[in-house]
């Protein structure tokens, strides 16, 4: 058991342990969060109080979280000194399940992603990120609704591992001179390097983690997203080590696309279809065909991407919620940034933070507040009160606050 310089472990509560695979949950378990830099502490005060309010609305006070406050981030470097201390990872370790608002990362220079480092240094290696429609909110597309897909993101390799070297650094001219002596390889001078680890390893069990699920939910296919024709040796072999696990691990339950006997077949085979696609390509599928996808399996940063312009085709990033999963561990947060434009103006869409709050619910097994959130927060949309974000899209809708908007969830909640 570590102990807590800065946090403090809540008085009551116990802890959520884990073996032989299985998540074990008490009934009042303590679980921390980050409230996150920007517009963070805005959406987690007002998420809170909606997750607490199903809660004890499902159980009636027989299960109850205990939140403890970690700190990272603006906040833990002003009052402590330190962007991300110790004792906030040990803490998401100790107590397994945790939740974080988003954090600030500046571009080109200053610290690394603290989300990037929590990722890597916890092994959450699957970024999950389910996107769909709530009836009622605008989008530019004409049938938002035909988009339902679970996207997971590779979390821990690909050009986001950050072994990277400036331009001009030492670093680099070595490396550049290595790699040209070495291995005849010609690039430019003083050009910045950057390195894409992949992995057998970290691909095969992202890949199994997203048919894991497709298959525990009866879902049509898992498409395996990448960029192989031109990074062959990366992304190709992500395809290539995808359909290696499908068939190694599931066997008769998966059938591969090429094996139905029609391309682009979309029929219900037996078991899982697993197919893939090259990155472009599906980016203009999901706009025309989305209802050929539901579960995508996919590297780092293409996963970054679609994510972003899955939740766009059904609204914006104010209702996109993310796990990042590993093996006994995991951390809920929104798939968006800070949005520091509108910090402490109690105006951005919660949802983001309450949808992730349910994610891990259907996490941890607490499956009744996770079901009646989500048809609270379809009955606020479809009441039209609904936050900056959604109103500038619905017509006829009134706007209203961040704090409002929780209200309204929590007033729709029902047993
Ligand atoms: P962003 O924070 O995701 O915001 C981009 C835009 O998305 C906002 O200006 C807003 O659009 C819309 N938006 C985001 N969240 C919303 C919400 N809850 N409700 C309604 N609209 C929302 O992206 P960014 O401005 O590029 O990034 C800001 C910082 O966040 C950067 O330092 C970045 O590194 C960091 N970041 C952190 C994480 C993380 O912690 N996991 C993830 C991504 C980015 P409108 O302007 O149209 O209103």
């Amino acid at each position: 058991m570590a102990t807590y310089r800065l946090a403090q472990v809540p008085a009551q509560g116990e802890r959520i342990t884990y073996s032989n695979g299985t998540l074990t949950v008490p009934a009042q378990p303590i679980i921390p969060f980050i409230e996150g830099d920007g517009t963070g502490p805005d959406i987690w005060r007002a998420a809170v109080r909606v997750l607490d309010a199903a809660v004890e609305k499902a159980y009636g006070g027989e299960r109850k979280i205990h939140w403890m406050k970690i700190f990272a981030g603006e906040e833990a470097f002003e009052k402590h000194g330190e962007w991300l201390p110790e004792e906030t990872v040990e803490a998401m370790r100790e107590f397994r399940v945790s939740i974080k608002g988003p954090l600030t990362t500046p571009v080109g220079a200053g610290i690394r992603s603290l989300n990037v480092t929590l990722r890597q240094v916890l092994d959450l290696y699957a970024c999950i990120r389910p996107v769909r429609y709530f009836e009622g909110v605008g989008s530019p597309m004409k049938e938002p609704q035909k988009l339902n897909v679970v996207i997971f993101r590779e979390n821990t390799e690909d050009v986001y591992a950050g072994i990277e070297w400036k331009a001009g650094s030492p670093e680099a001219n070595e490396l550049r001179e290595h790699i040209q002596t070495k291995y005849g390889k010609q690039f430019r001078e003083n050009s910045a390097i950057g390195i894409k680890p992949m992995s057998a390893f970290g691909s095969k069990r992202l890949v199994a983690m997203a048919i894991k699920y497709a298959m525990e939910r009866n879902l049509p296919s898992v498409t395996l997203v990448h960029k192989g024709n031109i990074m062959k040796f990366t992304e190709g072999a992500f395809r290539d080590w995808g359909y290696e696990i499908a068939k190694e691990q599931f066997g008769d339950s998966v059938v591969l696309e090429s094996d139905l006997g029609k391309a682009g077949g979309t029929a219900r085979a037996d078991g899982v279809v697993v197919k893939d696609r090259i990155a472009d390509a599906m980016f203009q599928q999901l706009l025309l065909r989305p209802d050929e996808y539901s579960v995508i399996a996919t590297p780092n940063l293409n996963g970054d991407y679609i994510s972003d312009a899955a939740a766009a085709q059904v609204g914006g990033l104010g209702m996109a919620p993310g796990a990042n999963v590993g093996d006994g561990y995991a951390n809920f947060e929104a798939t968006h940034g800070t949005a520091p434009k509108y910090a402490n103006l109690n105006k951005i869409n919660p949802g983001s933070v309450i949808l992730s709050g349910v994610m891990m619910f259907e996490y941890m097994g607490w499956k009744e507040p996770a079901s009646m959130i989500v048809a609270a927060l379809e009955r606020a949309i479809t009441a039209k009160r609904v936050t900056y974000d959604l109103a500038r899209q619905m017509p006829g809708s009134t706007e209203v606050s961040t704090s409002e908007f929780a209200d309204a969830v929590i007033a729709q909640l029902e047993r």
